[in-house]
């Protein structure tokens, strides 16, 4: 049960990213150590479960090979599905399009996916947190011991506070603009439509974000808020924030009303956009760890497999001698560096109009669905970037 003393690849975080990776390097042929600091893997979540089912993701990420297991998810995993994305505008006016749509059992995912690459022939080992990396060496500490491991790559699938990407000097998150910190609630007993993903827009309840209600199916449901620091109130918390959304929006408290919570979800969510390198020495990262991320819906779990799936690879391919590390960068920014870099383009361009709730409500009502899903997917049509920077330039 105890570790090799090296390894060609080891991969710190074993959640989307990590477990992808570790599964794409093994099943190349590297020897791969995948370990992950939680005591059972999944748990506590971090996640609103959703997920566009492969062919909305096909469309999402056109330039994207994705992997396998974005396609064969089992049914042990998928809370519910949903077929319709609703808008609530600050003033109310819903606006809906068609997304077919897993709500994820994000804990049975999780495992699933780390028992993939274990399956691979990557050694797993959980309750194992990294501490320190120091050239090709990596300190682990856990439930088996103290260990020095050796390998020729490192790759930081450790999340959106990732050690390994400061370790390498990759990321600087020092911008509260760039991180959306996510409270969520599941609730037991709500009366909600049960087919549609609800995003309800408005500085009262969600500045510089969302609130949302995905149904986890039967009378369950998940509610939350993303929101960001710097265009929050004074003095008014995040779960503040939820609260207001819970028990005073109009539309919103009287489904959720006599519901029961049962289970605190919150965790930081990277909406600014990848840094320049994802790439150092023999370490590279991916997923929320690397900011691959869409970050006008805070949807962060195919891009972090695309991008876990390219880091295996490319580490196998360098351990192998078929290419140098650094082609890591040109790859996944290939298959999806377009989408991520334009999400982040359009939230700056919403920022502008989520300071005013009316030029929002506006916003919201003259853009059609297409144009809507279009936009929630990262893209930006030229009338509507012309009618967004028109909108933008009202409001200064
Ligand atoms: C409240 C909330 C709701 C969300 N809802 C959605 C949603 O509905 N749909 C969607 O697509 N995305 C959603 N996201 C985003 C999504 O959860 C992330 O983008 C996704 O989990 C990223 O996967 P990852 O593997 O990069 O990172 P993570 O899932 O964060 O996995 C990182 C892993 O690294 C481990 N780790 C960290 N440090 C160490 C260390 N030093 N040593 C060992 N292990 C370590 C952690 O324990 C963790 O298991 C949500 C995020 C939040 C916070």
């Amino acid at each position: 049960m105890t570790p090799e003393e090296s390894y060609d690849i080891i991969v710190i975080g074993a959640g989307p990213a990590g477990s992808t990776a570790a599964m794409y390097a093994a099943r190349s042929g590297a020897s791969v150590l995948l370990i992950d600091k939680k005591k059972d893997l999944g748990s506590p979540i971090q996640c609103g479960g959703f997920l566009p089912d492969y062919e909305e993701l096909g469309e999402l990420l056109p330039g994207a090979e994705l992997p396998s297991t974005l396609k064969d998810i089992p049914s042990s995993c998928v809370h519910t599905t949903t077929s319709i994305h609703r808008f609530l505008s600050p003033n109310l006016e819903p606006k809906e399009f068609g997304v077919e749509a897993y709500v994820l059992d994000r804990s049975r995912f999780d495992k699933h996916l780390a028992r993939e690459a274990a399956k691979a022939g990557a050694k797993l080992m959980v309750s194992t947190r990294a501490d320190s990396i120091e050239a090709d060496n990596v300190s682990i500490r856990g439930v088996m011991g103290e260990f020095n491991i050796q390998a020729k790559v490192i790759i930081g699938a450790d999340g959106p506070t990732s050690m390994v990407a400061k370790t390498a000097g990759l990321i600087d998150r020092s911008d509260n603009m760039g991180r959306a910190v996510s409270l969520e609630y599941e609730l037991t007993g709500v009366d909600i439509d049960r087919d549609a993903v609800e995003m309800y827009f408005g500085r009262d309840y969600a500045p510089g974000g969302y609130a949302w209600i995905i149904s986890e199916g039967g009378d369950a449901a998940n509610i939350g808020v993303g929101i960001r620091q710097p265009l929050c109130e004074p003095g008014v918390s995040t779960q503040d924030y939820l609260h207001r959304f819970m028990y005073e929006h109009p539309r919103a408290a009287p489904m959720l009303e006599g519901s029961s919570i049962t289970a605190v979800i919150s965790g930081i969510v990277p909406v600014g956009g990848a840094p320049p390198k994802t790439v150092e020495g023999n370490i590279i990262i991916c997923g929320d760890a690397a900011g691959h991320l869409i970050a006008t819906n805070g949807g962060g779990i195919p891009t972090a497999m695309v991008g876990g799936k390219i880091a295996g690879e490319t580490a196998a391919d360098a351990v192998a001698g078929k290419c140098q590390l650094a082609e890591y960068e040109n790859r996944w920014r290939e298959q999806m560096g377009l989408e991520i870099k334009t999400s982040v383009y359009v939230k700056k361009l919403m920022d502008g109009l989520m300071r005013s709730d009316p030029m929002m409500s506006t916003a919201m009502k003259m853009l059609t669905p297409d144009q809507m899903k279009a936009l929630q997917r990262g893209r930006l049509p030229e009338p509507v970037k012309k009618m967004l920077k028109t909108l933008n330039t009202g409001i200064r």
